[in-house]
Formats: structure tokens, C-alpha cells, sequence
């Protein structure tokens, strides 16, 4: 997932840098382009300027000076006229026409501002022309008298109009826009065209404050004309006070990512859940089998006739067990257990009342365990064997007596005993407190003194005593 998130944000960042440098070689040939036809417009003016200073010329007749004053000038379409105002504000030459029509321009911004002082080349707010439908921008440069006062102003006039007309036939593509702006905050075009928006000023706006002040640049904001979120990209035009933007809509510039984003999403999500699917059903089968194993384990250790732990469990707990004891020096005993004259039960009753009788004794014996301290096993046939662990020879003795004890109170009946009931008989053998007990020896011992039960008349429990004797005597320790 983290590998995927970073790709993810990879491809955005990828998707931003394409259309930044869309945007940016965009904006950078627009603007080459408006440099370089204001630069033509300048040149006229400097001309029509330089020609209106000269006294010989403005003395010529209105026909022959027009041919001269404006003869630089570019006739371009997005040139609209070349004029020059006297210090009065009123049009006295027109590149169209040799003998003007009556106009004054005392109040428009450009003429206040050469007015006052020579400000060079000034980019005047969008206005409208007498009898052009087109916003349009006034260039003007100040004409200086012989005197050096004010003498005018030499002023060409770029249609706006005409540059919103180029700009239509860029791929700006859905919701995208391109604006021209003064370095002041007004707003000269804006492509598509938004009502109002034409001179409006963009001073303060967070948008315009950052194409301020370096001359190229890309970065995310929100229109404030229309509130879209946009990828803008802006450059100075030439050294003029002029901003060339271009923004295409957040929406647009990532939505090839977004689609990406979406299928790899998709695809990613269902490779994730596809591998939980699998996780769960393996856990599932892994679990089923344990199970299974578990159960078939108990199967393997379990007698199926008395439901006693077998043979083989039974060393597998005793070994534990011994171990234990061994550790925490505490005595342990073994008791081994034998059905007197089974045989001849079996002869008398069957083998189904045998077993019935051998489910019976392992309940016996069963019932005088600590459970989950002692073990008692099916050791084979009519055979039984006990695990005592903390237990030593008086109170395992006591353990043997009681399930003889218990046997006894079945009072099952066996003809051809002595008692005329089934008993048992019981050999034990105990590794006191401090000798670790080793459980072939004890299983040996407690056999021996199990038929030693039998031989002295059976029904009766014997050993313990001399158990000790057979381990390794521990040395006298000086006193
Ligand atoms: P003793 O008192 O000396 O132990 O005599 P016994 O007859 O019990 O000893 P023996 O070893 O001669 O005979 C054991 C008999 O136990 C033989 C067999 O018929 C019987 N036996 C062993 N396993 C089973 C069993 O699973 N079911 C039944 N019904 N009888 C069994
Ligand atoms: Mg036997
Ligand atoms: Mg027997």
C-alpha cells in the first residue's frame, strides 16, 4: 500500500510538471509575441514623435505631413491608430487621416500622466476608442517642446480585440484561461471573455500578488473571478509592465492521473482483498488441520475401550512428570495394576462382560486421581498403570489401598476367585523426597511387586519398602 501511495504521488507530481511546462512554453511564445508587436508599436510612436518635434515638419501642409510623421508607421491589424495630441489634449494628427476629426483626450490617463513628467513609454488603463467596439490600450510616449515644456503626446493604440481574437483559437482546453495583465493589477484580457472583468483592478488579489515580482513562475490557485481551483503559469512580458498567464483547471490537469489513480486503486484493491480472501481461507484450512491433528493425536493416545490415556501417552506424561519431581525434589510413586483371574472371567462371563468389567475398574481407578496431577494408563490387557507424582511410599500405598478399596465396592461377581468378586492386585514402587526418580526402574519395581501381590494370594497391595535399595545409595554426608 505504501509502495502504491508513493507511485501514486509520483504520477501526480509527473502530471503537474507536464502541464506546467504546457503552460509555461505557452505563455513564454505569447509573450515573445506581444513584446515584439508592442516593440513595432513603439517604434512608431518614437517616429511619429521625433517627426512632430521637428518645426519644419509640423510647418509642412496637413497632407505631406501626415505622409511624414506617420510614414514608420506599422499598419498592423492590431495596430489600431497613431496619433498625436498637442499640450491641449486635442488630436492633431492621425495616421489614418490627414485631416482629423474634432477629438480630445485632456482626460484620458495617459495624457495626465505625460502631462505632469516624461514617463517614457506608458501602458495606459483599457479604454474605448471613439467608434470601435473594442477595449483598447493606449502606448504613449511625451513629446518635448523646443522650450522643454510639454508639447504633447505621441500615442498608438493596441486593440485588445484583436489579441482576444488570437487567443480563441488556443487549446486552452476545458475551463482553462489565459489573461494579460498590467503589472498594476489591471486585468487587460481574459480569454474565454467574463463580463465586467476588463479594467477591473486584481490589486490585493492572492492570485495576481504572486505573479508579482519574479518574472516567470507556476503555482495552484483559486480564481477569485470565478472560484476554480487552476494551475496558473505567468511570465513578464519583455522588460514591459505587462503579465501573460495561462491556467488550465486543477480538474483538467490531473484528470488522466485521476483515472490512473482509479483503476490502479481497483486493481490494487482487489490484489489486496484477493490476498485476505486467501490469508482467511488458509487460516481457515490451517486451523481446520490443527483440529484434525489435535483430534487425531488424542485418537492415537487414548485407549478406545476404557478412554484412559495409552501405553505410549502415558510415558510421554510420566516423563514430564518425573522431571518435575526431580526439580522440585519431591517423591514420586508408580503403581502397577493387575485384574485377578481375568482370564477365567472372561471364560465364565464372556468378553463382553470383561470389557464391561475393565471400563468398570479404569472408572475405579479413575476416581481416586488428582486430576490433572496423577496419571493412570491401559498399560495392555487387564493391566493398569499409575502415576503418583508428590506422593511417597505410605500415601501411595494408601492411593493402591483405596482403588482396591473402590474395586471391591463394585462387588462385580466372579465365581472362581477367592473373594467371589472381581478383585485387583496392586505392586508399587516410590522414589523418595531428594532422589530423582527414574521411571524404568520404578515401572520395573512396581512389576516385581505386583507379582509379588499375586504370588502372596492376590487382592492386595504390596511395595514401596524396598524400592530404595535399588537406587544408587546417596553417600554419607559428614555431619
Ligand atoms: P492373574 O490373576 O494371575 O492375573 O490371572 P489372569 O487370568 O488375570 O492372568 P492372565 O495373564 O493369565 O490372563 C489375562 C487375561 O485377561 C487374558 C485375557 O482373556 C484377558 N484380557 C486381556 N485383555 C482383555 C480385553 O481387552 N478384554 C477382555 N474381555 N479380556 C481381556
Ligand atoms: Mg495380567
Ligand atoms: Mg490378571
Amino acid at each position: 500500500m505504501v509502495v502504491f501511495a508513493v507511485v501514486l504521488a509520483d504520477s501526480r507530481a509527473d502530471a503537474r510538471r507536464a502541464a506546467e511546462a504546457a503552460e509555461g512554453n505557452l505563455t513564454t511564445a505569447l509573450a515573445r509575441d506581444l513584446d515584439r508587436n508592442v516593440e513595432l508599436l513603439d517604434l512608431s510612436i518614437q517616429a511619429a514623435r521625433d517627426a512632430w518635434s521637428d518645426p519644419r515638419i509640423r510647418a509642412l501642409d496637413p497632407e505631406l505631413r501626415q505622409l511624414v510623421v506617420f510614414d514608420h508607421s506599422a499598419t498592423a491589424s492590431f495596430i489600431d491608430a497613431i496619433l498625436v495630441v498637442d499640450r491641449t489634449g486635442a488630436v492633431v494628427a492621425d495616421s489614418h487621416s490627414a485631416t482629423p476629426p474634432t477629438r480630445e483626450f485632456r482626460e484620458a490617463d495617459f495624457f495626465k500622466a505625460q502631462a505632469s513628467r516624461d514617463v517614457g513609454l506608458y501602458i495606459g488603463r483599457p479604454m474605448h476608442v471613439p467608434g470601435k467596439p473594442d477595449w483598447h490600450v493606449a502606448f504613449s510616449r511625451r513629446i518635448t517642446a523646443d522650450d522643454g515644456s510639454f508639447g504633447g503626446v505621441a500615442v498608438g493604440f493596441l486593440n485588445l480585440g484583436y489579441l482576444t481574437e488570437t487567443y480563441q483559437h488556443l487549446p486552452l482546453g476545458p475551463g482553462g484561461v489565459l489573461l494579460l495583465l498590467n503589472a498594476d493589477g489591471t486585468l487587460l484580457v481574459r480569454e474565454p471573455e467574463l463580463r465586467g472583468a476588463i479594467g477591473r483592478s486584481l490589486k490585493g488579489n492572492p492570485v495576481f500578488d504572486r505573479m508579482i515580482g519574479p518574472d516567470t513562475g507556476a503555482f495552484e490557485g483559486v480564481s477569485s473571478l470565478d472560484g476554480q481551483s487552476r494551475l496558473f503559469a505567468f511570465r513578464r512580458v519583455g522588460i514591459l509592465p505587462l503579465i501573460q498567464a495561462v491556467a488550465a483547471t486543477t480538474d483538467a490537469v490531473y484528470a488522466g492521473w485521476r483515472i490512473k489513480a482509479t483503476v490502479l486503486g481497483a486493481v490494487m484493491a482487489a490484489l489486496c482483498s484477493g490476498i485476505l480472501a486467501l490469508l482467511f481461507g488458509l487460516k481457515g484450512e490451517l486451523q481446520h488441520r490443527v483440529a484434525a491433528e489435535r483430534a487425531l493425536d488424542v485418537l492415537a493416545s487414548t485407549d478406545p475401550l476404557t478412554g484412559l490415556a495409552n501405553r505410549r501417552r502415558f510415558f510421554e506424561r510420566a516423563a514430564a512428570r518425573c522431571d518435575a519431581a526431580a526439580r522440585d525434589g519431591v517423591p514420586l510413586s508408580v503403581l502397577m495394576i493387575d485384574a485377578d483371574h481375568f482370564k477365567s472371567f472372561n471364560d465364565l462371563y464372556g468378553h463382553v462382560a470383561g470389557d464391561r468389567v475393565l471400563v468398570a475398574l479404569a472408572r475405579a481407578i479413575e476416581g481416586e486421581m488428582r486430576v490433572g496431577v496423577d496419571v493412570a494408563a491401559r498399560y495392555g490387557g487387564e493391566e493398569f498403570i499409575v502415576l503418583l507424582p508428590g506422593l511417597g511410599r505410605r500415601e501411595a500405598f494408601a492411593v493402591a489401598e483405596a482403588i482396591r478399596g473402590a474395586v471391591a465396592r463394585m462387588a462385580e461377581p466372579h465365581e472362581r476367585a477367592t473373594a467371589g468378586i472381581v478383585t485387583v492386585s496392586t505392586g508399587l514402587a516410590s522414589a523418595e523426597a531428594g532422589t530423582p526418580p527414574d521411571l524404568r526402574i520404578l515401572v520395573e519395581a512396581a512389576d516385581a511387586e505386583l507379582y509379588r501381590s499375586k504370588r502372596d494370594g492376590r487382592n492386595r497391595s504390596s511395595g514401596g519398602e524396598r524400592v530404595a535399595a535399588r537406587y544408587p545409595r546417596p553417600e554419607p554426608q559428614p555431619a
